[in-house]
């Protein structure tokens, strides 16, 4: 007003000033990176793992609501006796409310179907860790932009329901690959158990992958200041562990409804039934709620875990000759110990604070550099 005093004038601004305080804006920062995100689209990996016919594809094509093997060429048992083990990917492209999904099911047909499975796994390992190597080159070279990472995010390993708890295919296969995937163990084709069934299965294999030292992937701890809705839901995900599943192509008409599932003389098993399976629970997890700390624990533990050995491998090897070149480029290295011990040193670092926020990954023999012993 035109008879405020100067003293009114200060205070007047100085409110003025505590209101624009209050909302400065980076409040927008969550929108600014959910964009670019969504601009940017997704991607992930998914891999599935278990002997032919364990119901692998129909479930993936019940996962995502695609067709994703059209192509698919079924071998015969005689074709199969030497067959190895292959590694087959498809890709596609979903589209859901505006936001992209580039989703890649990498497929190993010829697991566990050989007469001799000495080593069966061995194919598959080989291949994540192509990928890390292909992710580590590229992230050392000079284009680092536009890296397309191909690395595993995640492992569904189907297990039959047919046995008694684990084979020792199952046991080996898991232990080969849990230090570079998210294993996520499966109960198949979990129609042909009756619940009780699927309760003492369920308990027996978590069991044994405590017996064996298998580490598959552990759920993330529940904040402490979620709802408790929220919280209960956690808990029956990580209690319903493995998960028992039932994949179908079919839609058929149950409770006056089309739903997806399998039609028997006896009855009707829906997918999507959370009474007659964890088809629903394992689509939350996978899909809606931890595929993005899938893809986290992928690159914080698992490709950590892989580029420390690289670079103390290669640290070594530079050690014992200096002129020797190394097969993968990496970053010029001017005083190469004391610039690698550097790296290592800080590498250490970071592997362990992912380790101390997850204890389950808790790698004795990786890394074992100075920084790693002293800690231990
Ligand atoms: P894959 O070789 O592991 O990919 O197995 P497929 O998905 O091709 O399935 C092999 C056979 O099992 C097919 O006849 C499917 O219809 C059937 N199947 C798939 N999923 C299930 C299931 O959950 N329960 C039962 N009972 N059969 C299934």
């Amino acid at each position: 007003t035109p008879n405020r005093k100067s003293s009114d004038n200060c205070s007047f601004v100085s409110s003025l000033f505590v209101q624009e305080k209050q909302y400065v804006g980076f409040a927008t920062l969550p929108n600014q990176v959910h964009r670019k995100s969504v601009k940017k689209g997704f991607d992930f990996t998914l891999m599935v793992a278990g002997e032919s016919g364990m119901g692998k594809s129909t479930l993936v094509n019940s996962l995502f609501l695609t067709d994703l093997y059209k192509d698919r060429k079924l071998l015969n048992a005689e074709e199969r006796i030497n067959q190895t083990v292959e590694i087959i990917k498809h890709t596609v492209d979903i589209e859901e409310k505006g936001v992209k999904l580039k989703l890649t099911i990498v497929d190993t047909p010829g697991f566990g179907d050989a007469v001799n499975n000495n080593e069966c796994w061995k194919p598959i390992t080989d291949y994540i860790d192509q990928q890390f190597e292909q992710y580590f080159r590229d992230e050392s070279g000079l284009n680092r932009k536009n890296i397309q990472d191909n690395r595993v995010h995640c492992c569904l390993y189907f297990i039959p329901p047919f046995g008694h708890g684990l084979r020792p295919v199952d046991v080996e296969f898991m232990k080969a690959l849990h230090e570079k995937v998210n294993i996520i163990p499966l109960i198949a084709k979990a129609d042909c158990l009756t619940p009780n069934e699927i309760k003492k299965l369920k308990d027996r294999i978590r069991e044994e992958i405590d017996k064996f030292g298998i580490k598959v992937y552990q759920f993330p701890e529940c904040d402490s200041d979620e709802d408790e809705e929220f919280k209960q839901l956690d808990k029956e995900l990580k209690e319903c562990t493995p998960f028992a599943v039932i994949g179908s192509n079919t839609v058929v008409e149950a409770r006056g409804q089309r739903v997806r599932g399998r039609l028997y003389p006896w009855g009707i098993v829906e997918v999507e039934n959370q009474s007659h399976c964890d088809f629903v629970k394992l689509r939350n997890m996978l899909i809606r709620s931890h595929m993005h700390d899938l893809k986290d624990v992928t690159c914080d533990v698992h490709y950590e875990n892989y580029r420390a050995q690289c670079i103390q491998e290669m640290t070594s090897k530079l050690a014992q000759d200096n002129r020797m070149e190394s097969p993968i480029p990496i970053l010029p290295l001017s005083t190469p110990d004391v610039e690698t011990e550097k790296l290592i040193k800080m590498k250490d670092e970071e592997v362990w604070r992912i380790i101390f926020r997850r204890p389950q990954y808790f790698y004795a023999e990786l890394p074992s550099s100075n920084a790693w012993n002293k800690k231990l």
